[in-house]
């Protein structure tokens, strides 16, 4: 199958009589004819489902697909973005240890990694992509336990750069995660390119509608937790199920990750989906690849337009030639390069305020990524807190504007935008 089909018709195959489209199990618990049977469960969960907390029919198809489009192992889907993150570093990290980030990540991940974590003795060093490899290598130690970063950073809008900080991972023996929320694996494969976990939002594009916040845990079946003193963890017994170790019960690592995410993380931390939003989630998917398609091109149109508009300052979007990270996009991007736009108002704050109450199908939202063209201030909401200067050293311009190009009409869209900055 190819991307396309696996959005439409991946990981549900109905039975002669089953219901055509994946059914919504909204179940908490399974029944068990035997004892016997439960009992084995228990001690194996991967065979079968016991309680919704833990695994579930419709959430199962649904991380199938997710794990065939990243074409990963598996997949583990969770009730956030962030509770992906989130599950993912305290799958490998204790009190002590530490992580790498870029430092152009998602604010919610910063904060995260930055605030949160040190209070559970999780530290992050934050590194970026002007560095040399020694001052990143730098950074890395025998307590770190994976490098973290995102395939197009928002609002920064920064490609990350696979092939060098695979390199580095891959000569550190270190884990390397990627959030590909806003790129999705019909623009890009992070695993394709040195990536060894994937986490996604699939409250963005993934479910595409605005309806159902949930995350994604997915599996590259790609690394070597073996003679590893970073993961002795993956091949030590886990005595809190009779001494398994995670790399044999997940075939020698191919699925280790995810396995020891769902039998210890869901299992006490609990962050799951509901059957329901998996179940939505899915149907949005169903038309993952011809809504990336349209915002990439909608996008890329628009960031054409705003690129000769004597109002704006400068327009940093990767599918134009003038940017910075064209380049390294054209590597990594098929097909489109997603539909966030960001620009800078001439003018600062005043004549952004007035752009974006100038708008008609932009409306002012704190999301991005669904079918609904939206646009936030970032000086006057998210960053709100910061004083001018701050903003400066957050790399946010009181004229930066964020654009999440739906996939309305093209010419619709441009009209919106251009009248607006007209009537500025
Ligand atoms: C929104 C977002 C998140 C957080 O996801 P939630 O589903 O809101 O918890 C993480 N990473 C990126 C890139 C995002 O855009």
């Amino acid at each position: 199958m190819n991307k396309d089909t696996m959005c439409v018709q991946g990981a549900y195959e109905p039975k002669s009589g089953d219901p055509r489209v994946l059914p919504l199990m909204q179940s908490t618990t399974y029944y068990y004819e035997s004892l016997e049977e439960m009992a084995h469960l228990f001690d194996v969960p991967k065979d079968g489902h016991i309680y919704s907390r833990i695994s579930n029919p419709t959430v199962e198809c649904y991380e199938k697909k997710i794990a065939m489009l990243e074409g990963g192992t598996a997949c583990m889907a969770v009730s956030s973005g962030m509770a992906a993150t989130l599950n993912t570093v305290l799958n490998v990290c204790k009190a002590g240890d530490n992580i790498v980030s870029m430092s152009t990540i998602y604010g919610g991940s910063y904060n995260l990694f930055k605030s949160t974590l040190p209070k559970l003795g999780i530290t992050c060093r934050f590194v970026n992509d002007d560095m040399t490899d020694e001052e990143i290598k730098a950074n890395i130690d025998e307590n770190t336990k994976l490098f973290f970063g995102e395939t197009i950073a928002n609002p920064a809008m920064v490609v990350f750069d696979f092939d060098r900080i695979s390199k580095i991972c891959k000569e550190e023996k270190l884990l390397l995660v990627v959030d590909n929320t806003l790129a999705t694996p019909i623009l890009v494969r992070p695993f394709e390119h040195g990536a060894n976990i994937v986490v996604h939002s699939t409250t963005k594009y993934m479910d595409g509608h605005a309806t159902a916040v949930g995350g994604a845990i997915v599996d590259g079946g790609n690394f070597e937790y073996r003679d590893n003193p970073r993961y002795v963890d993956f091949v030590t017994p886990d005595e809190s199920y009779h001494g398994i170790n995670y790399v044999d019960e997940g075939e020698g690592g191919l699925y280790s990750f995810v396995l020891k995410a769902r039998m210890q993380g869901m299992r006490d931390y609990g962050t799951s989906v509901s059957p329901f939003n998996a179940y939505i989630t899915n149907l949005g998917m169903e038309t993952l690849h011809l809504r990336m398609e349209r915002h990439s091109s909608n996008a890329l149109a628009l960031a054409k337009e705003l690129e000769k508009h004597p109002m704006v300052a400068w327009v940093n979007y990767a599918g134009l030639e003038s940017n910075k990270y064209h380049e390294r996009a054209v590597k990594y991007f098929k097909g489109g390069f997603s539909g966030m736009v960001v620009f800078g108002i001439k003018g600062g704050r005043e004549n952004a305020e007035k752009f974006i109450n100038n708008l008609h199908l932009f409306k002012n939202v704190t999301h991005i990524a669904d079918v609904r063209s939206c646009v936030l201030h970032p000086a006057s909401t998210t960053h709100r807190q910061l004083s001018s200067e701050d903003l400066v050293k957050a790399g946010i311009d009181e004229g930066l504007v964020r654009l999440s190009v739906g996939i309305e009409d093209e010419k619709d869209i441009i009209e919106d935008i251009i009248g607006a900055l007209n009537n500025i």
